[in-house]
């Protein structure tokens, strides 16, 4: 299947109305920079002759870039590769199923101690393999996404990461377990990679132990849709702040309706977890399915 976005506009003559219109406004374009050079100038020596300390309190930490309300990440979110390698060299890759326009993001295992959610999100990829997906939708699988962690029934990566931790949201916190940076790691770097290249219009994905429906970002509907059929407890926060979080950076950030199902720890019975969810899951995709984009 062919995913790159073609260029689509080959007219002669209306490539050569965009380059008069960008050579019109070429000025227009040039003045803020200027300006903005100019008062640079000024200012930057001013505050160097008012003492070092105050430049070191307004300047953003490296790779930052800080609003006044907000910061976030001015480093390039790297490209989509398919498969990468994990930090122990296993193979990372992800599986597209279905011919739609929207694409969905479907992720196992991030916590590499939570194999409930490897397994049903495996039980719903197989289950997708036969039926084919909703139509109008692509799911992009990707599970285990921490096969390292899962390997050896770990949370964290073979850095000893939490990868739930380490994407470039804006309230990501460096610290041992989050990472120095965000995007330090080859696993959450290919998850970036795959949110920059298919812009998903809803992410999924399956944590244990709390048998709960979180969300965030405008994903209240999906959850709450979700809740009716699983009867897990509605979640709009987990209760300890999560940054650096899949849901922080994709939902919070970047307005990508995300919803983090928390399965029980343990199934009710074998493949209990895919019993319970299976039918709230395809409502949730059937929604999107029929949903303007
Ligand atoms: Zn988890």
């Amino acid at each position: 299947m062919e995913f790159s976005i073609q260029a689509t506009d080959t007219d002669p003559s209306s490539r050569r109305k965009e380059i008069e219109l960008r050579s019109k406004y070429r000025h227009y374009r040039r003045f803020p920079t200027k300006a903005l050079q100019l008062l640079r100038g000024i200012l930057v020596p001013a505050i160097l002759l008012g003492g070092g300390c105050a430049l070191n309190q307004v300047e953003p930490a490296p790779g930052w870039e800080e609003g006044k309300n907000h910061k976030w990440w001015r480093e390039p979110i790297p490209d989509y590769p398919d498969p990468v390698q994990t930090v122990q060299g296993r193979s990372l890759s992800m599986r597209p199923y279905g011919e739609g326009t929207k694409f969905v993001l479907i992720l196992g295992g991030i916590h590499g101690s939570e194999p409930g959610g490897v397994d049903l999100v495996q039980d719903l990829e197989d289950w997708i393999r036969e039926k084919g997906a909703p139509k109008g939708l692509t799911l992009l699988f990707v599970n285990p996404a921490n096969p390292d962690g899962l390997a050896k029934g770990k949370r964290e990566n073979a850095h000893g990461i939490d990868l739930n931790r380490n994407f470039p949201a804006s309230n990501f916190r460096p610290h041992p377990k989050s990472g120095r940076q965000p995007l330090s790691e080859p696993e959450s770097r290919f998850l970036a990679g795959i949110i920059k290249q298919f812009h998903p219009v809803f992410i999924l994905t399956v944590h244990q132990p709390r048998r709960s429906v979180n969300w965030d970002g405008p994903a209240e509907g999906l959850a709450r849709l979700l809740a009716s059929y699983n009867h897990y407890r509605l979640e709009a926060s987990v209760g300890y702040p999560t940054p650096g979080s899949l849901g922080s950076w994709a939902g919070i950030d970047l307005q990508i309706p995300i919803i983090t199902l928390e399965l029980p720890k343990k199934p009710e019975s074998p493949r209990g977890d895919f019993a319970e969810n299976m039918e709230g899951i395809l409502q949730v995709l059937r929604r999107l399915a029929y949903e303007n984009p």
